[in-house]
């Protein structure tokens, strides 16, 4: 008979939304009508900008006529959306050509499928608290996982150590859930760190569009020596409201290679093998968010984003609570006051002052004592939630 993959049974259940939306409906149940402030979301509010959605009925328009339809499409991405991501790369001072970038349908595939490349018996280094698709796409391969824990005493910014050890590193920066955004110099231990030993970093910038600080890479190739280390996995849902409509790129220097194989060569084998590319449509609407225009509107949305982290972290320095980020990314990791457990600050964070927040324990052990805040949804709900914050704890 036939055998499944047993690494599936390895598996941790994920509780975490299932236990929110639980106690959420619990007290709604007993509280009928409450307004709830949910800071607890890590999805966007605010539509596509107008530059998208004009790119977007273009592109429908094109579908419609003959001499400008479009079939399949080339299976690592649109020459014209390559060549926009790559250049937006140059803008950067980061040199890349076009068949270094790879059109995805979103970071989340990619941090998936990319693992195909890398052998079942590495092991994947996961600096926790993390993103929990790191830990369960590499229990599903089998491979053996490094839980690197990371906590108050570093801001949530590990640096390398010989209990890092590991083929494969993960790096999310600016992170979800902490908030946290690693600098020139935190990138270049790992960069030197990885090269040393022949380990390739996995690196996920989705939320690089939210960076203001001079010192905090947009890129991982901005570090001298990552083209030889690194690989980028990077996501339009959150730099500019694509969550829904799914397009992602990722990057691939020629340079990187092991034992003689190339990934960029191995990569275009697994997609021309295993998809048939992105829609014509969505990849014009992806380009439109690099055109002058595009990134202006962008950034509007950003802004709104922003002024929502402002006032929260304002309010919990007024406070007096402990938290990181909030700066150059769209979530707040706060520390749970009185020593409460994640799970407890949560209860008292509904019953109290009816604002939902994710339990940092559901990113990894070390995520507990803390909640993060999200700064994604509506001004108005964010000021409203910051004033409930002060009635409770000041
Ligand atoms: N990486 C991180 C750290 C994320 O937080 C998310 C989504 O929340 C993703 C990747 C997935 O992004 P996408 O919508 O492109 O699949």
């Amino acid at each position: 008979m036939l055998k499944p993959n047993e690494n599936y049974l390895k598996l941790k259940e994920s509780y975490l939304f299932y236990s929110i939306s639980q106690k959420v409906a619990a007290y709604l149940a007993n509280n009928p009508g409450e307004k709830l402030y949910r800071l607890g979301i890590g999805d966007v509010s605010l539509p596509l900008c107008p530059a998208v959605i004009a790119a977007l009925h273009e592109a429908v328009e094109d579908q419609a006529k003959k001499e400008t339809f479009h079939g399949y499409m080339p299976e690592c991405g649109a020459p014209f959306l390559r060549e926009a991501i790559a250049a937006h790369y140059g803008k950067r001072g980061v040199e890349l050509s076009s068949d270094e970038v790879y059109v995805s349908s979103g970071a989340s595939d990619e941090l998936g499928d990319i693992l195909d490349l890398f052998d079942r018996q590495s092991s994947a280094l996961i600096m926790e608290p993390a993103y929990p698709a790191y830990v369960d796409a590499n229990v599903m391969a089998g491979r053996r996982i490094v839980h690197y824990p990371s906590g108050v005493e570093n801001g949530f910014l590990p640096a390398p150590s010989p209990a890092a050890e590991a083929d494969l590193i993960y790096i999310c920066s600016p992170n979800n859930p902490t908030g946290s955004a690693d600098d020139r110099a935190g990138l270049k231990a790992w960069v030197d760190f990885a090269n040393e030993r022949g380990a390739v970093i996995l690196f996920d910038a989705a939320y690089e569009a939210f960076i203001e600080d001079e010192n905090v890479p947009h890129s991982i190739y901005e570090i001298p020596g990552a083209k030889t280390c690194a690989i980028e996995i990077c996501s339009l849902s959150k730099t500019a409201g694509f969550t829904g409509t799914r397009l992602g790129y990722t990057v691939i220097p020629k340079e990187l290679m092991r034992r003689g194989m190339r990934f960029g060569s191995m990569w275009v084998r697994n997609r021309t093998t295993k998809t048939n590319g992105v829609s014509y449509i969505i990849q014009k609407g992806g380009a439109a968010v690099f055109t002058e225009e595009g990134q202006k509107q962008i950034k509007e949305n950003i802004a709104v984003y922003k002024k929502n982290a402002a006032v929260l972290t304002e309010t919990l320095d007024k406070l007096g609570l402990w938290y990181c980020g909030g700066r150059n990314a769209p979530y707040i990791f706060l520390k749970c006051p009185d020593e409460r457990n994640s799970w407890s600050f949560f209860d008292m964070l509904l019953h109290r002052a009816q604002i939902i927040a994710t339990p940092g324990v559901g990113f990894g052990k070390c995520g507990e004592g803390f909640c993060r805040l999200s700064t994604f949804g509506s001004p108005e709900d964010t000021v409203e939630a910051a004033k409930r914050l002060t009635e409770v704890f000041g």
